[in-house]
């Protein structure tokens, strides 16, 4: 048990997440996944713009890592940006996804990585101007994440 008495504020989030580190090999990856899935999760592809599985859904429940299945998002945090994929404006805790600089592609952007196998997620953006508590997007692939919808009753 955690023994911190720090107070935590009423989400049902934790504040930070506990990872337990996945580590596979190239030729694992490859086996596991499925083509399209690789070449995003482990070679920072991206999925064309509204062709995903979730980038439209608002089935309440978590999005967990397509490679490894660690919880990183959570419907509670996903809105409609309108960009063609799932958004969200915080992963579900701190410590679940990592942020990598990114200046490939002519940009200046800073990309998401789930923080326990290391796999490519998307990119996040600040400053948008969109109506969110955190004022950031995470754009994500679809095919980067597998939602658990939340079983009703
Ligand atoms: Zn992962």
């Amino acid at each position: 048990m955690n023994t911190d008495d720090t107070k935590t504020p009423a989400t049902t989030a934790p504040k930070f997440a506990s990872i337990v580190p996945v580590v596979k090999t190239d030729e694992q990856w490859r086996a596991e996944l499925t083509a399209e899935e690789y070449a995003v999760l482990r070679k920072a592809g991206t999925e064309r713009p509204y062709t995903g599985e979730y980038w439209d859904t608002h089935t309440e429940g978590v999005y967990a890592c397509r490679a490894c299945g660690t919880e990183l998002f959570t419907s509670n945090e996903k809105f409609d940006s309108h960009c063609g994929w799932p958004s969200f404006f915080a992963p579900l805790a701190e410590g679940t996804v990592k942020y990598i600089h990114d200046r490939t592609m002519g940009m200046d952007r800073v990309e998401v990585r789930c923080a326990a196998c290391d796999s490519h997620l998307g990119h996040v953006f600040e400053g948008e101007g969109y109506n969110t508590p955190t004022d950031q997007r995470f754009c994500i692939n679809s095919v980067s994440l597998s939602l658990r919808p939340t079983q009703a009753g």
